[in-house]
């Protein structure tokens, strides 16, 4: 969109994309007894050469692992210490049935159905090809059912205790094909950890600076996360059963920092956020997050992508509104879509 702004907006201004760029520090001033973000210098991963951009306001939007590198990188202050902190992602299980029926698993859409429980997270039916199939089967925290647990194997309302299938039963569950199987995948509501964190490594640099760090100790989640993962589960056996499932297996997956939010979290309050309710850094003027690193938690358990794009518009109108005296425009005006046919023919014109 941003590539053909001038295509579709009043005044609007293309962006010009530099894929190679990377942004190594955040420059920032005094003004009246505040820091505020002046401008970045960013490398070209092309050329190597470095270069410097002043703006009226900086927008990081490098993630959950690269922001808190760049924040710290940049030397900007920490004063409660949450910057990095609060990493945070989602408990995902597998609980997979067997069908006498065709489930037309390996086809078409892949996730079409959900199932919210506030307070505890979500389901999601998920139709997976087959080597996304085997992945879903083979990364058990439980170890190989019959043989070892790993202290863990819960039970429940599927069969027999969670565990990665092989021989016989793998056999058995897979002899009539992929798509008698059906997959529901288990999306916890979990609590945001302090502990979790991004601070610099001692490991060598790299030719942008100092590396990220990465402090995620997966296995001692919350007591409430542990249950609302255990609980979701069985309400997906529950419903496999309800469909007239033959067997039904819990995976008991390995964790996998997939759905990642909240390591720049915003926040009411001040001793366990960095950026405010409006996503502007809280020690830093006009220095904003818009990615997922800027959301509160994760969700209640939602895939997470679409309420940080939510959020980032939010954040754009707060910008414009406090930096650019601009008017608010997503209640009153229609969006204008990226099928839009003058994108497109811009795109077109554009050309690779
Ligand atoms: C396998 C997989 C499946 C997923 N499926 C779903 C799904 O079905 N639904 C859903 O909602 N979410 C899904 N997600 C999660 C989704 O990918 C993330 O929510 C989303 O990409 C996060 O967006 P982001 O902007 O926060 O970060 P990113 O997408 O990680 O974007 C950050 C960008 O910043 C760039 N960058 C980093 N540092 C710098 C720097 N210093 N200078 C310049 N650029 C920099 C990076 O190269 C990157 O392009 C999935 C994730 C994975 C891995």
């Amino acid at each position: 969109m941003a590539l053909t702004a001038d295509a579709w907006a009043d005044g609007g201004k293309a962006a010009t994309l530099i894929t190679s760029a990377f942004v190594t520090r955040i420059h920032t001033e005094e003004r009246g007894g505040e820091q505020v973000a002046t401008g970045v210098t960013w490398r070209d991963g092309g050329s190597s050469e470095t270069r410097r951009e002043d703006a009226a306001v900086v927008v990081l939007a490098g993630g959950c692992t690269e922001n808190p590198r760049l924040w710290l990188n940049s030397g900007l202050p920490d004063p409660n210490g949450w910057v990095g902190r609060g990493y945070t992602d989602h408990a995902f299980d597998w609980v997979i049935g067997s069908f006498d029926s065709d489930t037309g698993n390996s086809k078409g859409a892949a996730s079409s159905a959900r199932a919210d429980f506030p307070g505890y997270g979500g389901l999601e039916n998920v139709g997976l090809t087959p080597g996304l199939q085997a992945f879903s089967m083979l990364l058990s925290e439980s170890g190989i059912r019959g043989e070892y647990t790993n202290g863990r194997g819960p039970t429940g309302a599927w069969d027999g205790s969670a565990g990665r299938l092989v021989g016989p039963e793998l056999k058995e569950f897979m002899g009539e094909g992929i798509d008698r199987l059906l997959n529901i995948l288990v999306i916890s509501d979990d609590d945001v950890q302090a502990e979790n964190r991004v601070t610099l490594s001692a490991f060598p640099a790299d030719e942008h600076g100092p590396v990220a760090k990465v402090t995620f100790p997966r296995r001692q989640r919350t007591a409430r996360t542990t249950a609302n993962r255990d609980f979701l589960a069985g309400k997906a056996a529950e419903i496999l059963r309800g469909a007239g499932a033959k067997r039904i297996y819990r995976i008991d997956w390995a964790p996998l920092l997939l759905h990642v939010q909240s390591s720049m979290r915003m926040g009411a309050s001040e001793d366990d956020s960095v950026l405010t309710p409006e996503a502007e850094a809280r020690w830093v003027r006009r220095l904003f997050i818009a990615d997922n690193s800027a959301l509160a938690n994760s969700l209640g358990g939602p895939n997470p992508t679409l309420t940080a794009q939510a959020v980032a518009t939010r954040t754009a109108e707060k910008i414009f509104q406090r930096y650019f005296e601009g008017a608010p425009w997503v209640v009153s005006e229609a969006p204008v879509v990226s099928t839009d046919d003058r994108i497109t023919e811009r795109v077109l014109e554009l050309g690779p």
